[in-house]
């Protein structure tokens, strides 16, 4: 772990000509290492908040450590050139060029040229942008979630053990987004750094929070959990607000394959490619079944067939419908619920080498959720 623990005491922001502070009373620990999202309302102080850790906004009282050491006590320049800053549109300067941009802070902390430069290619290699081709440009020739890949590469530059992100994906579009929040897991993976990340999206603190805070007025802590219980038991009519209908679908986020009882490889017949049509009709009315899953010679899926399609066929290659959407167990068992929905209600499971371990159908989902709902009190129709 590279991360350091933050922890905010009684801080309060008030800013001048304004009645009521911007952030009042404010307590938290940040643990070492893990993703903390705030979310809430626009105007609820989720920025003031964040900005403080790294004194773009200077507090007006209270306590804030990094990794045991007093912030406030540090000179603010020096403070912020160990917390890498990421924010909405990348925020990169226009005049300068890739590399340039993602060289700033080693520029400032005086790295020689030749550890800047390995640096600059390292941390574009990190981000997956190929340094012959993207160094030399200027940030208007990159597409939006390129250069908001190049803000990440930026902030992470002199290997903060702190990362503020502020709203960094909320500019690209939907799908560009998907792929940086799960860049961003998957560096962090690597990195363990102590990742604040403010958003006002909910499902993007469900995707990326290891603990999301839920603020409302004035940075007020509604609740400080994993998305998991927060998801599974809103402490209060805002936080179900925030978290929104669907609580139980949007838990399906945080399961996997392999967390349930699929059905084992042994509960359908799977018969080979080359095996007859009529040895896989007798077959299926022996073992009083309707459906066989056909895989190919390294038992990966490959079609189902039905009982009544195989009268008067030559083979299986071309019996029955092709396998389509397929899950595996590392699947999460949302993903797993559209599978199974396009299947026509069960779907293939596959291990590391996309063969056959099982099959995963609606009432295995539907049984999750609702041992979900029961588990945490939910009663049907409940608000
Ligand atoms: P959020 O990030 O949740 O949208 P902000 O932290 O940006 O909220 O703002 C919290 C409150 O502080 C808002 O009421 C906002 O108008 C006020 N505020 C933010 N920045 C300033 C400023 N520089 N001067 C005065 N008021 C500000």
């Amino acid at each position: 772990m590279s991360g350091a623990e933050i922890r905010l005491e009684n801080v309060t922001k008030r800013y001048p000509n304004t009645k009521a502070p911007a952030v009042d009373e404010f307590t938290m620990t940040i643990p070492a290492g893990k993703i903390v999202v705030f979310v809430g309302p626009s105007g609820c102080g989720k920025t003031t908040t964040m900005r403080m850790i790294n004194r773009m906004v200077e507090p007006t009282s209270g306590v804030i450590t990094i990794g045991g050491e007093d912030a406030l006590g540090l000179d603010a320049d020096q403070l912020r050139r160990g917390i890498g800053y990421a924010i909405q549109q990348a925020g990169l300067f226009p005049h300068f060029t890739v590399a340039q941009n993602i060289a700033v802070v080693p520029g400032l902390l005086k790295w020689d040229r030749k550890r800047i430069d390995d640096r600059v290619d390292e941390m574009m290699d990190l981000v997956g942008l190929d340094p012959k081709l993207y160094r030399d440009r200027l940030p208007r020739q990159l597409s939006g979630g390129q250069q908001q890949r190049v803000g990440v590469a930026r902030a992470l530059a002199a290997d903060p053990p702190v990362l503020l992100m502020d709203e960094p994906f909320g500019a690209v579009d939907p799908i560009t987004r998907g792929n940086l929040q799960d860049e961003l897991l998957r560096l962090q993976a690597e990195l363990g750094k102590t990742i604040v990340f403010v958003t006002h999206d909910f499902d993007e603190a469900v995707k990326l929070g290891d603990k999301i805070a839920v603020l409302g007025d004035r940075s007020s802590i509604q609740q400080y959990d994993t998305p998991d219980a927060i998801l599974a038991n809103p402490a209060n009519d805002t936080v179900a607000g925030f978290v929104g209908a669907g609580a139980s679908l949007k838990q399906l986020t945080l399961m996997r394959v392999r967390d349930v009882e699929y059905g084992t490889a042994d509960d359908v017949l799977t018969v080979g490619l080359g095996d007859t049509p009529s040895s896989v009709a007798s077959q299926l009315q022996q073992s009083g079944r309707t459906y066989a899953l056909v895989v190919d010679d390294r038992r990966r899926p490959q079609r189902w067939v039905h009982v009544r399609e195989l009268g008067g066929r030559s083979s299986l290659a071309d019996t029955g419908k092709p396998v389509g959407d397929s899950v595996s167990t590392q699947s999460t068992l949302q993903d797993a619920l559209e599978a199974i929905l396009t299947e026509g209600g069960r779907a293939v499971v596959t291990g590391a080498k996309g063969e056959v371990v099982g099959t995963i159908d609606i009432t295995t989902v539907t049984d999750v959720i609702a041992s979900l709902r029961s588990e945490h009190g939910v009663e049907d129709g409940a608000s």
